[in-house]
């Protein structure tokens, strides 16, 4: 059994703690045991489990795993020190908040001999996945990503924050490149919309908005024009029986047991990185900008 703390107690916090207390039967997940949670507030038990600190957690023989799951600002600060402790890392997407901290982290996983897991659940979602299984087999000929959503403080720079989205591009289309970006920001409002403009390898130009305001809904409105159609909709897709955390939480715990494939967890690093590179280019590229306006 490998047993766990869960740092920080958000909403995904919450969500581990639940999913480990009830894990899918007959799966993995199962081989997960939630010993305790940390935060930096003093909280009552949660779901049943006790509050522990974080030297508790860092010296006790029986925990074997973290799972990340505070503000993003707070993420490298939190992995590092379980890592060095030589404890598996489940983190909640965005790893870091620069691509070369990210490779370090990963390094870090290596030199431990310990499993350093980002999780995506966008990838997992039905609506995705029946996206993806349209999208298969056409040519793009130029493509479209508006997200808008809620800000929240201490997530970052939105291509960091919005990393989701990113990934979705490039689990589509494969690796890209930033051509240009920039980023409008009202601070007083609470508002941000970032723009990048990015290319597929066979040159076709994407764009990508991240917009975050108040009151503004958590919503994706995607234009993807094909050699043979458009697309201006989410495909429509059936929710699946099994919860999007649940499937990441089995993905997780099969890499604990050995159960993953070498060439799917460097195929997955790639992407991971990959993405942060990008996000690390289009915040440059931005804060070049605003510079350059001011
Ligand atoms: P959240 O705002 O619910 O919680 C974030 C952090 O804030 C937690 O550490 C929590 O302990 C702390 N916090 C919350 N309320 C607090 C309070 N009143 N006082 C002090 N601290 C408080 O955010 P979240 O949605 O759980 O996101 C956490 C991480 O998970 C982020 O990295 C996010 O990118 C990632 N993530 C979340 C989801 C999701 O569905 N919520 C999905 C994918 C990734």
């Amino acid at each position: 059994m490998f047993g766990s703390v869960v740092v920080g107690i958000g909403t995904a916090g919450f969500v581990r703690i639940r999913d480990m207390l009830a894990p899918l039967p007959s799966s993995a997940a199962e081989k997960l045991t939630v010993k305790g949670f940390i935060s930096r507030r003093i909280l009552e038990e949660q779901q049943g489990v006790k509050q522990i600190t974080v030297e508790d957690a860092l010296s006790r023989d029986d925990i074997k795993v973290a799972f990340v799951c505070t503000e993003n600002a707070a993420h490298e600060e939190n992995i590092r020190v379980f890592l060095e402790a030589g404890k598996h890392v489940c983190v909640e997407y965005p790893m870091a908040m620069t691509h070369k901290t990210a490779v370090d982290l990963w390094d870090l996983a290596q030199e431990k001999g310990v499993v350093l897991h980002e999780e995506h659940i966008e990838l997992l979602t039905a609506d995705f996945k029946q996206l993806k299984k349209d999208v298969a087999g056409k040519r793009l000929e130029e493509g479209f990503l508006h997200f808008t959503g809620p800000l929240k403080s201490g997530f970052g720079f939105p291509a960091f924050s919005g990393i989701a989205r990113l990934t979705w591009l490039v689990d589509l289309f494969g690796e890209l490149s930033v051509t240009a970006a920039r980023m409008e920001e009202d601070q007083e409002n609470k508002y941000m919309k970032m723009t990048a403009q990015l290319i597929t390898k066979e040159q076709k130009p994407l764009t990508w908005i991240e917009e975050w305001g108040p009151g503004l809904p958590r919503a994706k409105d995607i234009n993807f024009r094909f050699d043979s159609c458009t697309m201006t909709q989410l495909p429509p897709a059936t929710r699946e029986p099994v919860g999007i955390f649940m499937q990441d939480l089995v993905l997780f715990s099969q890499k604990l047991l050995g159960q993953v494939p070498r060439d799917q967890l460097h195929a997955e690093r790639r992407r991971v990185l990959h993405c942060l590179e990008l996000a690390d280019r289009i915040q440059q590229l931005s804060l070049q900008g605003s510079a350059q306006d001011a």
